[in-house]
């Protein structure tokens, strides 16, 4: 799950972005309309987070032109002006969401999360594949009943992959996905995360169930072996 954030207020968006991050979600920053329009439109983002205020106009003139476009990416207005008329303009705007400046970062997970779960992506909070468990709202990992302990990043890797079972990712897909743009390593991070996570999920069960497609990329996938 990446999650854009179109605030001018650098510190602010700093620490929404390493907030997000602990719960796993990747995410960009953008600090102008112009730049969040960009990245809006040319990435995958599952939500974005929008200041009202910014350098070049009002956020809602960003949403404006994505609803055109008939992107329908969740959107969470965040801003200091927390009167009705704002929020009205937002609303018909096309906001999902609204939060007043200040807030505690504990509501804008929570509403980030309320809204993720009403994409289709998000709407199963207990994803399966064979007897491998995710649960989507405490990010807790079991197979065979027993817990496994994941960090965030592996987590978040292994949602992907579950929410695409069957399906072959590429080592890009899953960067573009899982990391976020301000991420220029190397694609073998991928290959790093894939066999940690197979240490944990598949080393000491059967069948194993993160499948390698040598020169594709990998997918989670139980008809493979069963
Ligand atoms: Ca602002």
């Amino acid at each position: 799950m990446r999650i854009l954030i179109v605030e001018d207020e650098q510190k602010l968006a700093e620490i929404i972005l390493r907030s997000l991050q602990g719960e796993g979600f990747a995410g960009d920053i953008a600090g102008t309309i112009a730049d969040g329009l960009h990245l809006a439109t040319s990435g995958h983002y599952d939500l974005i987070i929008l200041d009202l205020l910014l350098p070049d106009g009002l956020g809602t003139s960003l949403l404006q032109h994505l609803r055109e476009l008939r992107n329908q990416v969740p959107v969470l207005i965040l801003t200091a002006r927390g009167d009705i008329d704002a929020k009205a303009k937002s609303f018909a705007a096309g906001a999902d969401d609204y939060l007043s400046k200040p807030f505690a970062l504990p509501e804008l997970l929570m509403r980030v999360r309320a809204l993720l779960r009403r994409s289709p992506a998000m709407r199963d909070n207990l994803i399966k594949v064979a007897d491998l468990e995710v649960d989507r709202d405490n990010h807790q990992v079991r197979r065979a009943g027993r817990r496994i302990e994941v960090s965030p990043k592996e987590y978040s890797l292994l949602e992907y992959l579950i929410l695409n079972q069957g399906r072959v990712l590429s080592r890009s897909m899953i960067i573009d996905r899982v990391w976020d743009q301000s991420f220029d390593g190397v694609t073998n991070i991928v290959d790093v995360y894939v066999r940690q996570l197979r240490l944990k999920i598949d080393e000491n069960f059967e069948p194993k169930l993160i499948r390698t497609v040598r020169g594709l990329g990998y997918s989670i996938d139980i008809e493979y072996f069963s």
